[in-house]
Order: C-alpha cells, then structure tokens, then sequence
C-alpha cells in the first residue's frame, strides 16, 4: 500500500480549519471525484475514497485530536480505521448527507451510484462492532502480548445454528419476492421518480420465517459469553485502537459478524515516563558522587544495568542509552527500531545537616576549586536551560 497523505493535506485544508470549512473541502473533494463523473477512472476512485478516510477522522472531534496529536501511527492503522477496506457504499451510508444541497439528491446519488454495476441482492445483515479497553504495562508494550478478555455478546443461537427458525424452514417474502427491496415513488428535483428502499415486512432480507426458534424468538443469535484472544503487537500507545476483524455481535440469522475493537490504556509505570519511542528516568545523584564519579544502578524494562557518572556530572545532563526503550510501529503495526532510554540526572544538595556534615562543607567553602568561575557559570546554563 502507498505512503498515505496528510489528511488535512488530502481536502487542502489548514489545520486549524474548523468543521464548517472541513466539511465543504470534503464536500468538494467528493463531488470532483465522484465515481458517476469519473466512469472507470481507477485513480479517481482511490482519491475518493482518501478524502472519505480523511473525512471519517476529521470530522470527528476525538479521532481528530489523536490523529494530531499521534499522526497516523494514532490512527489505529493497524486495522481501525476501515479506509482501505471501505466500500463505496459504505462511504454513502456514511456521509450520504454531506452531497445535500450540492444538486444531487441524497436519495439519488446512493443509487445513481451503486446501479453502477454492482449486484443488488437482499440485504446482509451485520452484526455490531464491540468496543472493549485493554490496560498494558510498559513491560506488555515492550514485547507484545497476548490478552484474552471475557466479552458478553451476541453469538450465534446453537438452537437454530443461526437461521431464527424452528424447523430450518423460512418462505420468501410475499411483499418483495425475495429481493428484499420495494420500489416507490418519491418527489425529487427532476419531478416524480421511483426509488427503491428496504422491505419493511422482512427487513430487507428478502425471508420470512412462519416458525421461530424459541431460544432466539428467530433472531438467530443470543447473548452469551466468550474469551477472546487479542494479540497486541509491540509498541503500541494509549489511544490506539485495534480491530479484531469478525470478533463482534454476530448477525441475526447468518449475517456477517461485527468487529471487536480495542482501545489500547497504558498503565503508570513506577520508573519510566513514555515519551513516543522513548522512556524517559530521573535520576537524583548524591553530591558526592555527581563530584567523585562512580556507578549506579538504573532500571530498565529488561532488567537493572550499572551506569559510570564520570566525575563533576553537573545537574541537568540527559543521558541516552540507545535502544533502551519501545518498539517503533508505523500505522500499519509494522516496527522500525526501538527508541532510547533518557536518564535526566539531577544532583541532589542536601537541606539537614548535623554538626559535623556542616562542619565538612565549611571547610570546601572557601578551597580553591568550589567556586565556579566565569566559563563554568555560563557552561552549566547553557547545559540546564539552553541559554
Ligand atoms: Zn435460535
Ligand atoms: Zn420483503
């Protein structure tokens, strides 16, 4: 798959366009690419649908704010986001709304549309997408892990194996003859047309069942519950999502079965702060050591190493252990290296002293080398603040 573009680049906008001018770039976009002025044109389908998936995620206040704040490693592009997979029509059930007012009628356009060749049988049902929250330590996100989580949810009714019918028996529906769809007139802006909509009497499958499985009423499914396996690759964040293709509600009476997504939550951890790829840990040094050099103990997520403080460490140095930190992972969860540990170090003076701890430091107050002169003075700020 190519490189994906800046989405606020994909409908030209600023980014600090607000939803109004969101809205009318997509609008835009969508008519110049849309696919009945554009027959056959492969690459105007392709430029259809990316200002779709820009859309989808700028036109929501939460995906908005994670794409901008992550860019599209935030974007759940390890499955999330459906963009690729998204079907025209389901860029017109989704947005069929926003071609309102742009001299098509809504009703329409879905059908100018998806008559372009595309078989119009009865309608298959799908089950809904389940939203679940897993929590991960560092430790988890470092390696990948495995997670099985207990989901209440819609499975298929074992009664019936999913039918909704007693006897496995169903009729076609006497209202639409099986094709799940009833044509009615309708007031557009050319005049008078037909347009077809879903049967009402079998809900647009096209099938009525006479004989209902008691344990789902002839729905096909019931509510249970299930362990589901999620594997969560190395290097994820907060805020992702994750998509386990099928792992969903089930369908009534043999759909396709929804999605499970995953919110990814990352645990406090005790020692490190996560900066992207990068941990970051304090160390607070005694005097004497920041002045003497020696070595400490640092932690890390694969075990304790022993660090050398070379002698006259001044506070406010960062040190970088390379590869010490997470996994890189690009949107599609593919990983590219690993990020450092940062060790800020900071040198601790003492606030209590008793006599004779005073009495040491009276005696370096006025040596030779404690006070620092010009050079060190400008040095150390240079060093603390950059400046
Ligand atoms: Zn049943
Ligand atoms: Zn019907």
């Amino acid at each position: 798959m190519a490189e994906k573009r800046d989405y606020y680049e994909v409908l030209g906008v600023e980014k600090t366009a607000n939803a109004e001018e969101i809205k009318k770039a997509y609008r835009k976009k969508a008519i110049q690419y849309h696919p009945d002025k554009n027959p056959g044109d492969k690459e105007a389908e392709e430029k259809f649908k990316e200002a779709a998936e820009a859309y989808e995620v700028l036109s929501d206040p939460q995906k908005r704010q994670r794409y901008d704040q992550f860019g599209m490693a935030g974007m759940s592009g390890m499955g999330g986001f459906s963009g690729g997979g998204m079907s025209m029509e389901d860029i017109f059930t989704h947005f069929g709304d926003i071609f309102q007012g742009a001299g098509f009628d809504i009703g329409d356009i879905g059908e100018m549309f998806m008559g372009g060749g595309r078989s119009r049988g009865p309608r298959v049902r799908r089950g809904s997408d389940m939203r679940v929250k897993v929590h991960l330590t560092l430790e988890e996100i470092a390696k990948g892990c495995e997670k099985k989580i207990k989901v209440r949810k819609l499975v298929t009714c074992k009664d019936c194996n999913g039918s909704g019918s007693k006897d496995g028996s169903t009729e076609t529906c006497p209202t639409c003859k099986g094709s799940g769809r009833v044509v009615r007139q309708q007031r557009g802006i050319f005049g008078m047309m037909q347009v077809q909509t879903e049967c009402d009497t079998c809900g647009g499958e096209g099938r009525i069942i006479k004989n209902k499985c008691p344990k789902c009423n002839g729905e096909g499914v019931v509510r249970d519950e299930e362990i589901i396996t999620i594997t969560i690759p190395a290097g994820v964040m907060g805020g992702m999502q994750l998509t386990v293709p099928g792992k969903g509600n089930a369908a009534p009476r043999g759909g396709v079965n929804g999605d499970l997504l995953v919110l990814i939550e990352e645990e406090e951890h005790k020692d490190f702060i996560r900066q992207d790829s990068d941990l970051v840990y304090n160390l607070l040094l005694d005097m004497p050591t920041a002045v003497l050099g020696g070595h400490v103990q640092i932690p890390t997520l694969t075990g304790d190493v022993k660090i050398t403080i070379t002698p006259g460490t001044q506070p406010g140095k960062t040190l970088r252990m390379r590869g010490k930190g997470l996994p890189r992972i690009d949107q599609y969860g593919r990983s590219y290296g690993v990020g450092d540990l940062l060790i800020n170090v900071g040198v601790y003076i003492p606030e209590h002293l008793n006599s004779d701890e005073r009495k040491l430091i009276e005696q370096l107050q006025d040596s030779k080398n404690i006070a620092p002169g010009s050079a060190e003075k400008k040095n150390f700020f240079r060093n603390l603040f950059g400046i």
